[in-house]
């Protein structure tokens, strides 16, 4: 056994919200459970924020505003440089709390500590991102610019399965902007949230500007309903995108809320096959396809499903599933019992419909863990679009294979489909990957590239069902989501027309 020279993360003591600087733990409060998946066992409990710990939070980002807002962009950048600096100090302890509560493998989970840590480093470029435009004489004497100022308190609602990288996408760049912010982390771990709230504080982020309240729905709720409250952030499935969409906008709030996904990988038949297996190996099982960019339906066209078919069950057989602490693991537990009973539902309704079950993850036992949520790599054949199985959105460590006779039923295939949230095509044809890139009705695409997730300066975000809103996550559209315009006109007194002007201004 390979062990890793991180310890494992390992606390007993409830779990609180973090509001003006400091953690707060009301003694009326309700609680959640915190699992470890790898051994079943319970955790910790994590309080579950009422209606009124929300405000007190809400209260605390709005004081803390107004002197936020109105310090330089610099010298919050500054505070961002030092947060960097604490950040890859603790990013081996922020690993091992993702692996202890999410499950997922050591290195995988310091992969996405990193991939948040981009964003804060391009959040430190937030001086050269609120430059305005400017436009001297518009008409005689007349200057117009626009400048970018930000909105409040605002909040971000985020999921289970990057409980470090999806808030990052996040604050980072609201902060940045100048504005406060609430994190309402996901229940099922949410220890990463007060670590990196406390090293915002360290940093020198002034008290109230970063708070944190953990929770569930009434949290949500309260959140949404609080007109202090100008805008939120989620990531998480569709039906509850939908939900923070549809209310966050009765509310009059500025809604970005990313949803759930089906992503596709096409072979064609002229791509490189072992490198295509490695891609589906490593986008369908990593994480336990817990990503909402895994790839869970292969779309095999022609005879691309002969070559790979073999390999693909070869590699699927003999994934290295373990305590994700363990350097050698490839995949770790599932995240829940109730996520895994969810997904082994989803394996029987793909039997049921008659899809053919090439490798069952069913019933797997981990020697020494045997009470962990424990799902083996699952690949199905034969699978056709009208199953529920290809329908909706897993999220486990399921592939679905797909055999289409061309790329244009591949094409079709993938637009047809409700999700549009990130797609791959692996061909050596240039023409076929810029007819595919062109024409796919999806987000974010990958040519002969797996998960395609945009880099920092990028931004993020699907198409359809799979995004609510007009803005991705982070990058320039985080910035513009982030802040309002104000376009400001400038005419000094000297040059002032005499008496009143009744006509529409025109340049002049
Ligand atoms: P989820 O929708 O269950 O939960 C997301 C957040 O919403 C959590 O903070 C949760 O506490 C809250 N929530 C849950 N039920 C609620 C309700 N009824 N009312 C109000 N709030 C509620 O998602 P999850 O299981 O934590 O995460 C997995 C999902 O997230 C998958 O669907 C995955 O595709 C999606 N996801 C999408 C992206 C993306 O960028 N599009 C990224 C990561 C995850």
């Amino acid at each position: 056994m390979t062990t890793n020279k991180t310890p494992p993360f390992e606390s007993k003591d409830d779990i609180a919200h973090y509001i003006g600087g400091a953690l707060h733990l009301p003694s009326n409060s309700r609680f959640g459970d915190v699992f470890h998946p790898a051994s079943g066992q319970l955790a910790r409990r994590v309080a579950l924020a009422s209606k009124s710990d929300v405000n007190e939070a809400v209260a605390s980002a709005k004081a803390a505003f107004p002197a936020w807002a109105d310090t330089p962009p610099l010298r919050r950048a500054r505070i961002l440089f030092k947060y960097l600096e604490l950040l890859n100090h603790h990013r081996d302890e922020l690993a091992a709390i993702i692996t202890a509560e999410h499950g997922k493998v050591f290195t995988d989970a310091q992969g996405e500590v990193t991939r948040g840590i981009e964003i804060v480093e391009f959040a430190t470029g937030i001086p050269e991102l609120l430059k305005g435009d400017y436009s001297e004489q518009v008409s005689t004497d007349i200057d117009n610019w626009i400048m970018r100022q930000s909105l409040g308190v605002v909040a971000g609602i985020t999921p289970f399965n990057f409980p470090v990288m999806v808030p990052m996408w996040m604050f980072p760049v609201a902060i940045a902007c100048g504005n406060t912010f609430i994190l309402k982390p996901s229940p099922t771990d949410p220890s990463a949230s007060l670590l990196m709230a406390k090293l915002l504080t360290e940093a020198g982020l002034p008290k109230g500007v970063f708070n944190v309240v953990q929770g569930d729905k009434e949290a949500v709720d309260a959140l949404i309903e609080n007109p202090d409250v100008k805008a939120i952030s989620f990531v998480g499935s569709t039906p509850i995108a939908n939900y923070i969409y549809e209310r966050g906008a009765h509310f009059g709030k500025r809604v970005q809320a990313l949803g759930g996904a089906k992503n596709h990988m096409v072979v064609m038949p002229d791509a490189d096959i072992d490198k295509a297996v490695d891609a589906l190996i490593g986008a369908a099982y990593g994480s336990a396809g817990e990503r909402c960019m895994a790839i869970s339906v292969a779309v095999l066209v022609g005879d691309a499903a002969e070559k790979i078919m073999p390999k693909l069950i070869e590699r699927t057989r003999t994934l290295k599933i373990k305590n994700g602490m363990e350097l050698d693991a490839e995949m770790g537990p599932i995240v829940s019992r109730a996520a895994l009973d969810r997904i082994t539902g989803y394996i029987d309704k793909g039997v049921a419909a008659g899809a053919k079950l090439l490798v069952d993850g069913r019933g797997l036992n981990v020697l020494g863990s045997e009470n962990g949520f424990w799902l083996g790599g699952t690949l199905f054949d034969g699978v056709t679009p009208d199953m529920q199985i290809y329908l909706e959105e897993i999220f486990g460590p399921v592939l679905s294979c797909v055999r289409v006779a061309n790329f244009a039923d591949a094409l079709n295939l993938v637009n047809a489909h409700e999700f549009g949230n990130g797609v791959a095509c692996f061909t050596s044809d240039g023409n076929i990957a810029r007819e595919f890139a062109r024409r796919v009705q999806v987000g974010m695409v990958g040519i002969n590239v797996p998960i395609p997730v945009p880099m920092a300066w990028h931004g993020f975000g699907g198409w359809k069902r799979s995004l609510f809103g007009d803005m991705n996550a982070y990058g320039k559209e985080g910035v513009r989501f982030y802040t309002k315009q104000k376009s400001v006109m400038q005419r000094w007194p000297e040059s002032i027309a005499k008496g009143a002007e009744f006509v529409m201004p025109t340049s002049k």
